[in-house]
């Protein structure tokens, strides 16, 4: 007789998802846990709807120099957004569906609720109708991802301080907008958001955008200010940080001034969720980057 090992995983987005087909596939029973939607940011609110948006944009681009190429458009580019993202969530839903299916493929179970660890074997879940479920298992996947500081200085209101969430599901294309920091997901915003004709301003503590990637994939920045032709990003500018945000704050002011209807979109960064679960550091030991022991 085998005895069967269960196996809870808190979270569904692709460190639990993927782990939970892999542990059904070597032959255990999965429950995944899930509070919002099934493959998590990278499928919802990452990955998937970001390149969804940025490919029209990218096909925008080759459309604008399509003369060139022998290929005869009538009248110039412009972009739909709302159009643009009713694409995008069909897009996310096909893939979504996509997990429930491979769920089903493999009897995974999938629970939707909000999770917390009681100890190491017990998930508690609040379930919708205000329920609670205990799911006891011999072993726990911790993969709750990460969300946005939200920091008191830049109260997040979905009008004008926005996360990358927000900018997923705008219906019109603002007419500028200033992202905090020039990380993948800031540059990745500044160019769908250039693209589509917002005029667009990056403040960045380092002396260069993509500060974490290679020397040789980055332009040299070393003024101020600096306009970038092939990017389209229309402006950029270093802000000296000294606390968390005083300069973006700063600078968010001056250019409030500006421009009644802008937009401020945070970029510093992400945090991880399990620190937000007050239970877990009583009996597994945390540090900054994670869990451990
Ligand atoms: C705009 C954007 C673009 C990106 N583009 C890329 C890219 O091109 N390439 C790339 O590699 N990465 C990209 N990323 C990063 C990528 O999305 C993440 O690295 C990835 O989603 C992390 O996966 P995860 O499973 O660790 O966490 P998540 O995807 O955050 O999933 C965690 C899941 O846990 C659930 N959860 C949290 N707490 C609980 C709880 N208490 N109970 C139940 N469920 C809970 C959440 O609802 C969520 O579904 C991008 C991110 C963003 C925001």
């Amino acid at each position: 007789m085998t005895s069967q090992k269960h196996i809870a995983i808190l979270g569904a987005g692709p460190g639990g998802y993927v782990a939970a087909i892999r542990a059904a596939q070597l032959g255990a029973r999965v429950t995944v846990v899930e509070s919002h939607a099934l493959g998590g940011v990278c499928l919802n609110w990452g990955c998937i709807p970001s390149k969804a948006l940025l490919s029209v944009v990218e096909l925008g681009d080759k459309v604008k120099i399509a003369e060139d190429l022998g290929l005869l458009v009538q009248g110039p580019v412009t972009y739909d957004l709302a159009r643009m993202v009713a694409r995008k969530n069909r897009v996310v839903a096909a893939l979504v569906k996509g997990i429930a299916t491979l769920f089903k493929a493999w009897n995974i179970e999938h629970v939707q609720g909000t999770g917390s660890l009681r100890d190491r074997q017990t998930i508690s879940v609040s379930v919708a109708d205000g329920a609670t479920r205990d799911i006891q298992a011999d072993a726990t996947v911790i993969a709750t991802g990460s969300s946005w500081p939200n920091l008191p200085q830049f109260p997040i209101d979905g009008q004008q301080v926005l996360t990358s969430q927000h900018l997923l599901d705008l219906d019109r294309i603002p007419a500028s907008l200033l992202i905090v920091g020039a990380g993948v997901e800031g540059c990745e915003f500044a160019a769908l958001y250039s693209g589509l004709g917002t005029e667009v301003t990056i403040v960045e503590l380092m002396s260069r955008v993509l500060p974490l990637e290679d020397d040789e994939m980055v332009f040299k920045w070393d003024g101020a200010e600096k306009f970038s032709s092939t990017s389209g990003w229309k402006r950029m500018w270093q802000g000296f940080m000294r606390s968390a945000t005083s300069s973006a704050r700063l600078c968010w002011r001056t250019w409030l001034r500006r421009r009644a209807k802008s937009r401020l979109r945070i970029s510093w960064g992400i945090r991880r969720r399990s620190a937000t679960m007050s239970s877990l550091p009583e009996f597994l030991p945390c540090r900054r980057s994670g869990v451990w022991g």
